[in-house]
């Protein structure tokens, strides 16, 4: 028996799968070029102009003969839809991105940032690390695929929605629900979320597969009050006085902590890299949360605290006029708050609601979205490991829960398995999508071209 198992562990482990020739040199060179060329196509959301970067990847899949088209819900809100199916009998695999980015202050940035600057091993550009990136490595999949005339046992689905970063319902919650037809039938979908955490000394630290997100809680709070002359404040409290008494209620309350599924697995896989003291904790994380001074510890930093609980983050306080000797009528809020899998969002702002009563401030949502998870022990999850193993001998493979949000909710609806995995090495400094200076190491990124051929390969 355990001779048996020995052999198959054996056996499996030199198990490859059949991969075309590349010429590595000339396809690198090739993948710089195209994203060189795809960050110069300013696609800033507002207002997106995602089809001219859906035209751009178009004319490279074209010239390889790949079938494709566009699919625009409004006017220049472009979403790429193209395929490579050799008629497998597996079900198709999404390789997801996005085309637009989230605006950038030129004067905060050493380069323009539609430069598409090659400068010291490094490519420069808003969309560099979120996600033109990940949109070169699966488009030089597809080319390379295609190129190679191999047999596929399951379709591969190339999709660059619009709209990812402003979420107005026209990139891919538009595509799942007008034209279910293109992806329903997909089991697996990678798309951007977590990375290959390096550190500083360039180790591997894990390979982030992340398998669920926290739902967006978006609350305005907003109170009244009499309005008037800054020098007569009145006997009754003013609109800023009660959104006050209300912020503080509601900053003061800390939502207890929670273990989902996905994070506990996370902790117990990181448990290894810690301290000698800390390793036993993060094993058990359940339990160990239950020491008040080590939960005090671990919620002081965010990246932790952030998939531990539901979190409440004041993000603004207005006025509608904002004059030093004016008291104003009205005064209002926002608070961004991440809920976990599994949370019910009308519990939570009920809980919200209570804790303001007798404050005369009230609560309305501004958006609600919903969590999402897929399940853990999959195919696609086990070809991930594999390539892992493949390039980074022993590298942790784990699941670090997204606090953020992406596209994956559309496509989880339809009971497609998402997971958010970008095949690149980054340190926790390189991950700069929304930041300055937006750029990725040449070596990262190649890497991850490579990376996710060999992901999708695996998949066949
Ligand atoms: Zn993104």
């Amino acid at each position: 028996m355990i001779r048996l198992a020995t052999i198959l562990i054996i056996l499996s482990s030199h198990i490859a799968w059949a991969a075309p020739k590349v010429d590595w040199k000339a396809a690198e060179k090739e993948a710089v070029e195209y994203l060189q060329q795809y960050l110069r196509i300013d696609t800033t959301n507002p207002p997106g102009n995602e089809t001219a970067g859906a035209k751009y990847l178009q004319s490279l899949l074209e010239k390889e003969a790949i079938r494709c088209a566009i699919f625009e819900a409004k006017p220049g809100r472009g979403n790429l839809y193209a395929y490579i199916d050799t008629g497998g009998k597996k079900r198709p695999l999404i390789l997801l991105n996005h085309i637009d980015v989230v605006p950038a202050e030129k004067k905060f940035w050493k380069e323009d940032p539609f430069s598409g600057v090659l400068k010291e091993g490094e490519i420069w550009g808003r969309g560099a690390t979120d996600t033109k990136n990940l949109a070169i490595a699966q488009l030089m999949t597809m080319l390379i695929l295609k190129r190679s005339r191999m047999k596929l046992n399951r379709t591969v689905i190339f999709l660059a929605v619009a709209d990812e970063e402003a979420g107005t319902g026209v990139g891919a919650e538009w595509i799942t629900k007008a034209h279910p037809e293109l992806v329903q039938k997909a089991e697996f979908l990678i798309n951007e979320g977590s990375v290959i955490r390096t550190l500083p000394d360039g180790r591997v630290s894990y390979y982030g597969v992340s398998p669920a997100e926290k739902a967006v809680c978006w609350l305005e709070l907003k109170a009244s009050g009499p309005a008037g002359h800054g020098a007569f404040p009145p006997f009754e409290p003013t609109a800023l006085q009660k959104l006050v008494v209300g912020i503080n209620r509601i900053t003061e309350y800390h939502p207890q902590t929670e273990v989902v599924p996905a994070v506990e697995k996370f902790f117990a896989d990181i448990a290894k890299q810690q301290t000698p003291t800390m390793k036993m904790k993060f094993a058990n994380i359940r339990e160990s949360l239950k020491d008040p001074t080590f939960a005090q510890e671990i919620m002081k930093q965010p990246s932790y605290a952030s998939i531990l609980h539901n979190t409440i983050a004041l993000t603004s306080v207005s006025t509608p006029i904002a004059k030093v000797n004016v008291i104003p009528s009205e005064a209002t809020a926002t608070l961004d708050c991440r809920l976990l899998p599994g949370a019910n969002p009308t519990d939570f702002v009920a809980k919200l609601q209570g804790l303001l009563e007798g404050t005369g401030v009230e609560i309305r949502p501004i958006s609600i979205g919903e969590s999402s998870s897929s399940p853990i022990n999959t195919d696609l999850f086990k070809a991930i490991a594999r390539v892992a193993g493949q390039y980074d001998k022993g590298a942790l493979v784990t699941t670090p829960l997204l606090a953020s949000s992406t596209d994956s909710v559309y496509f989880r609806k339809l009971g497609i398995t998402c997971y958010g995995f970008e095949p690149f090495k980054l340190t926790e400094d390189q991950e700069l999508g929304h930041a300055h200076n937006e750029r990725i190491a040449v070596s990262s990124f190649v890497g991850g071209v490579k990376r996710m051929l060999d992901l999708v390969l695996a998949m066949q």
